[in-house]
């Protein structure tokens, strides 16, 4: 009986295959690096043997699969199953992934850029679940989104949407690595974060994030900003709450705009908890219109870790 489902997260960094269960638990698992400069043709055949060694790992028979679900960077068409040049993926120009795996393994091949996939293992088996209305928001190096509706990922007319990042909030601000000025992703992603760090340390080094990068400007990251506010330091005290009314000014009009059950705030939000969302759930509160705002909940996304391998199986159970 076929029962068995594959999940392939593809990462700029990592490549990683998961075989699950119908009900989308996770039996094996295969990681290995991804060497984006050989190109997909490589990758392809690294996967092509990841996937096997994870069913011989579970033992689960070739036979007994039913799909496979692919989780990868945009931009992508979830239609075609065409890969476009993701950023972290040089090489991949229009290359044909869906029809290249189905050829090799002669299932359906599910695919869904990472950011809408992880939406849905939010809905599916994190913190979105029982919920009509989701978004989903991830804030690391860039700051991307997805939207679940009743169950289903919205894809907008050429699965562009939810860019929730390039939302441009300061017409003049910081550049941002879509060419445009201002937007979210320039003023909160991990990056972003640590610039305006190095930005605030100019100006007054006296300043606990300077030391747990070890005095070095050139090392602060996000991290060491978040460090810096819990032991009480002004000047990252002042980044967060900077960063909490961007982000609560974005999801503003979000909520406006879409009126979602539940906003899940990943990584970045995560790992800051209760210091960087209490103030976003104020500005919020504060800015949005009194309905959406009423029934909204702004959250921690719940997957971690397990989010790339949940990704790739939630789109095929
Ligand atoms: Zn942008």
């Amino acid at each position: 009986m076929k029962k068995h489902v594959v999940g392939i997260d593809i990462g700029g960094t990592k490549l990683a295959t998961v075989v699950a269960d119908a009900t989308g638990n996770i039996l094996s698992k295969v990681r290995q690096p991804t060497l984006a400069e050989q190109g997909p043709e490589y990758a392809l055949q690294q996967l092509f043997e990841m996937v096997y060694e994870t069913l011989a790992l579970a033992g689960v028979e070739q036979s007994a699969m039913s799909a496979i679900g692919v989780s990868c960077g945009g931009p992508l068409d979830t239609k075609t199953g065409v890969v476009y040049s993701p950023p972290n993926l040089p090489g991949w120009d229009a290359f044909p992934l869906k029809t290249r795996l189905e050829s090799e393994f002669q299932v359906p091949v599910t695919i869904e850029n990472d950011a809408n996939a992880s939406a849905l293992a939010e809905w599916r088996f994190g913190g979105g679940r029982g919920y009509d209305a989701v978004l989903y928001m991830t804030m690391s190096t860039g700051i991307g989104g997805g939207i679940v509706l009743n169950g289903r990922i919205y894809h907008g007319a050429n699965d562009s949407a939810g860019e929730v990042g390039h939302q441009i909030l300061l017409p003049d601000g910081p550049r941002c690595g879509c060419g445009k000025r201002g937007c979210l992703e320039a003023l909160c992603s991990g990056p972003a974060i640590a610039r305006r760090a190095k930005d605030a340390i100019q100006k007054k080094p006296a300043t606990a994030i300077l030391t747990l990068a070890g005095g070095c400007i050139e090392q602060v990251k996000s991290e060491h900003v978040l460090e810096a506010a819990r032991q009480g330091d002004a000047v990252a005290l002042k980044l967060v709450e900077e960063t909490a009314y961007y982000m609560g000014w974005g999801i503003t009009n979000l909520v406006n705009i879409l009126n979602p059950d539940i906003v899940l705030l990943g990584t970045i939000a995560m790992a800051a908890g209760a210091l960087l969302l209490e103030p976003i759930r104020e500005t919020v509160a504060a800015l949005a219109m009194a309905r959406p705002a009423d029934a909204v909940k702004i959250m921690p996304a719940q997957l971690g870790e397990t989010l790339g391998d949940r990704a790739a199986v939630a789109l095929v159970v």
